[in-house]
Formats: C-alpha cells, sequence, structure tokens
C-alpha cells in the first residue's frame, strides 16, 4: 500500500531524515519508533505531502506521490492525525466529523458518523460540545474520528498516546486495534515502544534520522537492543 525508498528531508541546514525507506502493506499496522528527535513526525509529513524529499521515491496504491499536494492524498484515501490534535475548538464534536468527510460525497456523513460513534461512544455522548472543550483524550478521540470520516486506506497516527494518563494511553491503543481489525491499515509514530510494538504487526526503529532496525513487533519486543533503549531494560 505504501512504499517508501531513500528519502531525505532537510530543516535548512540540518538533515532531519536519512535515506529512509520501508514499507506498509494491506492490512498491516506498522509502528516507527524511537526518541524525541529521531525523524519520525518528518517521515509521516513528508509521505502525507507536507514536507518534501528531493531523492528516491514514496508510492501509495501503487501511483507515484512524490509531487502531490497534500489535499489531494486526502482524497485518495491517505488520513494523517498530526502530533498534538489541532481539532478546530469553536466547532461541536460533530461539526468536526463532519469537516473531516469534506472529500466524501454527503451520503457517506451520515453512515460515516455512526461507525465513527461505535468506536467511540464517548464522542457519541459529547457531540454537540464545543469540541475546545473536550479532555486530552477525548480531544484525540476526535483527531482520530475526524480522519476515519475520510474513509482512508491508509491512516497514520501521529503519538495518539501523548500527554496521556496511562488508563487513556491504554483506551486508545485498545480502540487503534480494533479499528485495525475492522479493516484499516495503520502507521503509527510512538514514543511508547511497550505499547505500540504490543500491537504492532512490523516496526521500525528509528535513530537520528535513520532506519536502524526493523521486525516484526514481537521479534523488536524481545530484541536487547531495543529493549536497552526504549522499553527500560
Ligand atoms: P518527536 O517525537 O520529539 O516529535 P520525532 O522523531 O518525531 O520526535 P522530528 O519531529 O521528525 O522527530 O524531528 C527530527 C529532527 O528535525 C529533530 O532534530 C528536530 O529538531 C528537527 N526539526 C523538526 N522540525 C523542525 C523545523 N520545523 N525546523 C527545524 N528543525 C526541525
Amino acid at each position: 500500500m505504501l512504499n517508501v525508498e531513500d528519502i531525505n528531508v532537510y530543516y535548512g541546514a540540518i538533515h532531519a531524515i536519512k535515506d529512509v525507506s520501508f514499507r506498509v502493506s494491506d492490512g498491516e499496522i506498522v509502528a516507527l519508533i524511537g526518541a524525541n528527535g529521531a525523524g519520525k513526525s518528518t517521515t509521516l509529513k513528508t509521505v502525507s505531502g507536507l514536507l518534501r524529499s528531493n531523492t528516491g521515491s514514496i508510492e501509495f496504491m501503487s501511483e507515484d506521490i512524490m509531487r502531490t499536494p497534500a489535499d489531494k492524498l486526502v482524497s485518495r484515501g491517505l488520513a494523517h492525525v498530526p502530533e498534538g490534535r489541532r481539532v478546530f475548538a469553536q466547532m461541536t464534536v460533530e461539526e468536526n466529523l463532519e469537516m473531516g468527510a469534506y472529500t466524501r460525497p454527503n451520503a457517506e456523513i451520515a453512515p460515516g458518523l455512526e461507525r465513527v460513534y461505535a468506536h467511540f461512544p464517548r464522542l457519541k455522548e459529547r457531540r454537540r460540545q464545543v469540541a475546545g472543550t473536550l479532555s486530552g483524550g477525548e480531544q484525540q478521540m476526535l483527531a482520530m474520528g475526524r480522519a476515519l470520516m475520510s474513509s482512508p486506506h491508509l491512516l497514520m497516527l501521529d503519538e495518539p498516546s501523548m500527554g496521556l494518563a496511562p488508563i487513556l494511553i491504554e483506551q486508545i491503543f485498545q480502540i487503534v486495534k480494533e479499528l485495525h481489525e475492522a479493516g484499516t491499515t495503520i502507521l503509527l509514530v510512538e514514543q511508547n515502544a511497550q505499547m505500540a510494538l504490543s500491537i504492532a504487526t512490523r516496526a521500525y526503529v528509528m535513530e537520528t534520522g535513520k532506519v536502524t532496525l526493523s521486525g516484526t513487533g514481537e521479534e523488536l519486543l524481545h530484541n536487547d537492543d531495543v529493549r536497552r533503549a526504549y522499553l527500560g531494560g
């Protein structure tokens, strides 16, 4: 579904990602893990067209998307939930969700809302509430729900657990697992390596802009280097 080969991205003189390659196949949940500043978010932003690589290639659904504008990628089925959520604070929960369906025919809005509310009953209870007054965990749910409204082939999640209490982190990961089981292909960026590896079919470890290791979630959970660096020994 997604094939990334040898991409390089710079912020001015900073070489943020270096010859990064990875792939996500249909039906997988793939995790990118690594420390702060390893280049994980930069990688997602490059896939979703917000940043550009001058080298290598990016293919999504067998098409070259290296030069495709970000908004076109949404209608082709690529959804990106950025770090820090960014819901429309003045709009209600339901209005936020409806905005997520802007690339879809009107007839799909009602069934889309039903599907999102089935995964996130909390959002249904709060559908008339203004999004800016939701808790951090609820805003994360809303950002994920809004992305689902575009009926994506690939859902990219950037640090969904960031800033959440442990109980909410469990809930968010449980929902990510359910979305995957319901047929959504997922690319997940996380600093919470334990949680990410425990649900990932495969994962890649990034260090200072490079992919240094890859394997199944299970293999990396038991890898000594990964345990020492990311799982507290
Ligand atoms: P985090 O989890 O902390 O977001 P990350 O692995 O996602 O980490 P990136 O955000 O991709 O890392 O950052 C990779 C490198 O690029 C870092 O050294 C970071 O300081 C740098 N960087 C990121 N965004 C910018 C920017 N807008 N301008 C300059 N440097 C940047």
